[in-house]
């Protein structure tokens, strides 16, 4: 499916995108203020989410605002705090890209250590349902509210050696279709996107040996992570979608 949205489709709306530093977070954030959008950069690396922060302003898209957080350590407050910070600044938020992920060890699971285990589903699935339970008072204020979780090929289908990653991603789907089926009489959509095998350090963390230039680039899956946030995707609501439908999973050959 081609996904098409006008180039002002997000002018005035307020889209706070987690892990906006690095990778496709980075790629979503640019792209979203490129198409109108006040972006809320959240990550852990202040130098990063600066340098992202500096090109945003550099194109002349809508400033953009910057919150350090680390989702490892963030507590139930923070969140709280944050939304506080959002509404008193902006007076709004109508999307969030839950996007920020650790890949963790990979590893057979009767090898898999606790501690990986534990930082793994803190980052990848407790900082999203605390940060969701923070903001859903504030997002269901908006007339078009959008929330987007970030899955993969691994969250649908179990992969040997994937063990935390995995599991973390089949609780992000599932913690999507629930909120999903809570807020279907609401003003708020609910969906996640799998990006598919992307060009970004993650994906190099995962495949060393795999040459990148075989991958699609986080510039290149946009048109999805527009349309979910943009007045032209309101119709969609509880699914998780591949950015990259056609790509066999795996190393790429
Ligand atoms: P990257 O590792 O390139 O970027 C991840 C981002 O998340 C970075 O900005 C990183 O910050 C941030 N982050 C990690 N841990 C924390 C934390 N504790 N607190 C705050 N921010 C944090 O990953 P990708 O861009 O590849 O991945 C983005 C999403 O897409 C993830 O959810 C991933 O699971 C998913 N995905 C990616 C695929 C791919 O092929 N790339 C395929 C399928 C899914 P910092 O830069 O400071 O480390």
């Amino acid at each position: 499916m081609e996904y098409q949205i006008a180039a002002d489709s997000l002018k005035d709306r307020v889209i706070l995108v987690t892990g906006a530093g690095d990778g496709i977070g980075r790629q979503a954030a640019i792209s979203y203020a490129a198409h109108g959008a006040t972006v809320i950069l959240l990550g852990r690396t202040v130098s990063k989410l600066e340098a992202v922060y500096d090109e945003i302003e550099a194109q002349g898209y809508p400033q953009p605002a910057i919150i350090p957080l680390d989702l490892s350590g963030a507590t139930k407050q923070n969140y709280l705090d944050m939304v506080e910070t959002i509404e008193s600044q902006f007076g709004r938020l109508d999307g969030v890209l839950h996007n920020a992920g650790l890949l963790g060890v990979l590893s057979p699971l009767d090898q898999l250590g606790e501690e990986t285990f534990d930082d793994v589903i803190q980052v990848n699935v407790k900082a999203q349902l605390l940060m969701t339970q923070a903001i859903l008072p504030l997002i269901k204020k908006a007339k078009d509210g959008r929330i987007v979780f970030t899955s993969s090929t691994v969250g649908h289908e179990g992969r040997a050696f994937w063990g935390a990653y995995s599991i973390s991603k089949f609780a992000t789907e599932g913690m999507m279709q629930v909120l999903a089926d809570e807020l279907s009489n609401t003003n708020v959509r609910v969906n996640a996107i799998n990006p598919g095998g992307t060009r970004t350090g993650m994906r190099a963390q995962a495949f060393p040996a795999e040459d990148p230039a075989q991958l699609k680039t986080p510039a290149d899956i946009m048109p999805l992570y527009l349309y979910l946030m943009a007045p032209e995707g309101r119709d969609v609501h509880g699914q998780c979608i591949d950015a990259q439908p056609k790509r066999k999973p795996g190393a790429a050959s």
